[in-house]
């Protein structure tokens, strides 16, 4: 019998570069054949074979409400039916920045793109515009979208700015992107020391979804925030993953909770506010936004920027997931989750640790959480990429990556999660076998 999925992966690789328009689509990381995906609905995915799989990637992070969500498909073929793009304002981009802006108090003004790729590279430049300063610095592990600035890892010492990750990047164009350990607070206070006068902006995923799931400790956010203020750089929130996944104020309004003042300059979003449609946006204050085209002289622009369809799905996204309770009952579900697998792991003798915040979550093989990139690369990949195909097997789509985060949807029930560990119990079976 010949595997339709497999069929059209050949087929695939003859006209698209490895068969796939995202690399980590093309399952390298954990080996085997990607599914295609035929059609999605609520929790559900169907392959090419009609193979149905409970689906914890959600688009990486976007389909917060599960596929197909009958208000947010009606305001969809609501607003195709108006028009696909004009190039031109309309008043839901403004119905889009005010539901946004409400939301996240750090912001008084947002400018829409259509990647959060876009969104991120923006950001940066606004950041440099606003401060008249060239230095950038991230963190090793944090992905901020392709721009070439920002595809970059550690050099060789703190002193030393880091190297392209990316054949393509010239090192003149990294030359001012410092990268440091997450949670590592010696670099950071080292690193303000030696450059901070010349630094524009500290740029952090404050959850890291590009690490599977490792937070940014509370007294690491802090002391950023601090040395910004103190030596005038902008502290950038990507919230392109984090942003309305793990609560309605975003990861920063876990951080203000815990920290009291608290608020980044620069928030950057994406994927759920497009519902699933390519929409993103980058926010601040109306004092830093001044700057930016057609006010001021950072240029930024977009042929489908704000479009119309894109809005309407963000639009509506927005709105259910403001509901009363509506986190509440996510994030139950995604710590019933998380528990599940946790339990089932012990039971099995494996190794096991995971995390959630609303509704994002990860996982590890290893009996603690890692605090920063290294020690995720160093916990079990085999063992990972084994459950992993486990788990498809049984019918239940993880991230193909032991570095990628993991979403639970709204539409997920009980009964979902609960098949879910009773997968995993027998996938951590096959694994201590
Ligand atoms: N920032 C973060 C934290 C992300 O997770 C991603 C993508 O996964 C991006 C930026 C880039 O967004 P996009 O893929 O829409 O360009």
């Amino acid at each position: 019998m010949t595997d339709r999925n497999q069929t059209l992966f050949e087929r695939a690789q003859r006209v698209i570069p490895g068969g796939v328009n995202s690399p980590v689509r093309a399952f390298r990381a954990v080996g085997g054949t990607p599914r295609f995906i035929a059609r999605a609905q609520g929790p559900y995915m169907w392959d090419a074979e009609g193979q149905r799989y409970i689906d914890y990637i959600g688009s990486w992070g976007p389909m917060i409400l599960g596929h197909g969500h009958p208000a947010v498909l009606e305001a969809v073929q609501k607003a195709a039916l108006e028009g696909f793009s004009f190039g031109a304002p309309t008043e839901r981009e403004i119905e889009l920045a005010e539901a946004i802006i409400a939301l996240v108090p750090s912001i008084e003004q947002v400018r829409l793109v259509s990647s959060g790729t876009e969104a991120g590279m923006s950001a940066i430049r606004l950041a440099r515009g606003a401060t008249g300063r060239s230095k950038i610095i991230k963190f090793e592990g944090c992905y901020h979208g392709h721009a070439d600035a920002l595809l970059v890892k550690a050099g060789s010492g703190l002193a030393t700015f880091g190297h392209p990750t990316s054949a393509g990047v010239p090192a003149e164009v990294v030359q001012h992107t410092l990268v440091l350990e997450y949670n590592n607070l010696a670099q950071i206070e080292a690193a303000f020391a030696a450059h901070g006068a010349d630094i524009a902006c500290v740029m952090i995923e404050p959850i890291a979804g590009n690490m599977n799931f490792v937070r940014a400790q509370v007294p690491f956010v802090k002391r950023i925030h601090e040395l910004c203020k103190q030596h005038g750089a902008l502290f950038v929130f990507d919230e392109v993953m984090t942003g309305f996944r793990v609560a309605l104020g975003s990861a920063q309004s876990v951080y203000a909770k815990a920290i009291p003042g608290f608020a980044p300059d620069i928030s950057v979003f994406g994927k759920v506010i497009g519902g699933g449609m390519p929409l993103a946006a980058f926010g601040t204050t109306r004092e830093i936004m001044k700057h930016l085209a057609p006010l001021g002289p950072v240029y930024q622009a977009g042929t489908l920027s704000g479009n119309p369809v894109a809005t309407a799905c963000g639009l509506a996204t927005l709105k259910e997931i403001a509901k009363p309770g509506f986190y509440e009952a996510l994030a139950a579900k995604t710590q019933s989750l998380v528990s599940g697998l946790t339990q089932a792991a012990q039971a099995a003798g494996i190794p096991f640790c995971g995390d959630s915040e609303g509704g994002m979550f990860g996982f590890f093989f290893f009996d603690s959480l890692p605090q920063h990139y290294n020690a995720v690369m160093a916990t079990d990949k085999e063992r990972f990429n084994r459950f992993f195909h486990g788990m498809l097997d049984r019918g239940v789509y993880l991230a193909p990556a032991l570095y990628e985060a993991g979403f639970v949807s709204a539409a997920h029930t009980e009964a979902d999660i609960a098949a879910t560990v009773a997968a995993a119990a027998e996938a951590f079976a096959d694994l201590s076998k």
